[in-house]
């Protein structure tokens, strides 16, 4: 089997099938074995695992992944890859390609027809046009998976990993810090990418949580006020909240729990930790 992690064979594959790599996809092939290598490693994946590889492309990383885990899942949008997998995968037992909206999948029919319900290691080169909602999808959903480990573009990842007070931080911070711990293991450059895109990628790894690091009486309630406090992120956390009418908070109320927790009233929601997100909503869901 060719390794396909390199420039000329990539190449050759996408001439030999006349492909065009398509930019409302996010296709970008990975084209470095060594970054290749660090994913695999990075997920700790071992024969026991079911891993589900969102975007499979020509199917680079998809045969490391079939040599490292006992089965692979490959949920791929675009029918025009499939021929391709199909021959570049034809040598592994192990692996299936679905055509699909990784959106759209039923992520826990997966886990129960080719896991016995246990939970799934996602791995992925992600397709950059989707990258937030896939993360939700993924740690939002209650589908059972184990950890996250997935190249994305640098400044998403610094997003996920960063704290309080820093220019990163903000609602998908504290979306992935509730759930899982999050952790970034290379930063990768455009060169390793055929089409190259216009900006360098990450690898990071999210281990889902089995509790949130924070106790919360009702969790919608608090990612609705995150979603309010960095939605008018240059206002203070008072105007922010107040001005966001699913909440149904007043000046007071704000003031009030602000003053409860030792807080100023002039604070902004880039100040707050997701541990005084979570006591503030407790105090404004009361
Ligand atoms: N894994 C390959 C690699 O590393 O070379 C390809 C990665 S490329 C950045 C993203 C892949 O995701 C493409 O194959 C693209 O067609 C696929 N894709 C884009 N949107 C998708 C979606 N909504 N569901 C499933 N696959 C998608």
């Amino acid at each position: 089997m060719a390794d396909l992690a390199n420039p000329q064979n990539t190449l050759a594959v996408l001439r030999k099938y006349g492909f065009t790599a398509q930019k409302k996809y996010g296709q970008n092939f990975l084209i470095d074995a060594n970054v290749l290598e660090k994913i695999i490693s990075g997920a700790q994946i071992t024969q026991d695992d079911c891993v589900l590889e969102i975007g499979p492309g020509i199917g680079t990383m998809t045969q490391y992944l079939a040599e490292a885990a006992g089965r692979v899942i490959a949920v791929e949008i675009d029918r025009h890859l499939l021929p391709m997998l199909e021959d570049m995968l034809s040598s592994y037992d192990n692996v299936t390609v679905i055509h699909e909206d990784i959106l759209k999948v039923d992520i826990d029919r997966l886990a129960e027809e080719y896991h016995g319900g246990r939970p799934l290691k996602v791995v992925a080169n992600l397709p950059y046009y989707i990258t937030t909602p896939v993360i939700l999808k993924l740690l939002q959903g209650g589908a059972p998976i184990e950890s996250v480990t997935v190249m994305v573009q640098k400044e998403v990842a610094q997003r996920m990993e960063s704290g309080p007070g820093t220019k990163d931080y903000g609602a998908l911070s504290l979306a992935v810090q509730y759930y899982a711990k999050p952790e970034i293991l290379t930063i990768v450059s455009a060169g390793c990418f055929l089409p190259r895109p216009n900006v360098d990628s990450a690898v990071i790894r999210l281990r889902k949580c089995d509790t949130p690091p924070v106790e919360v009486r009702d969790d919608k309630f608090l990612f609705a006020l995150i979603r309010a406090a960095f939605n008018q992120r240059r206002k203070t956390l008072v105007n922010a909240l107040t001005n966001a009418a699913d909440l149904k908070v007043s000046r007071e109320e704000v003031c009030a729990a602000l003053t409860d927790l030792g807080l100023p009233v002039t604070v902004r929601g880039e100040a707050l930790s997701l541990k005084e997100f979570a006591q503030l909503a407790d105090l404004l869901s009361q």
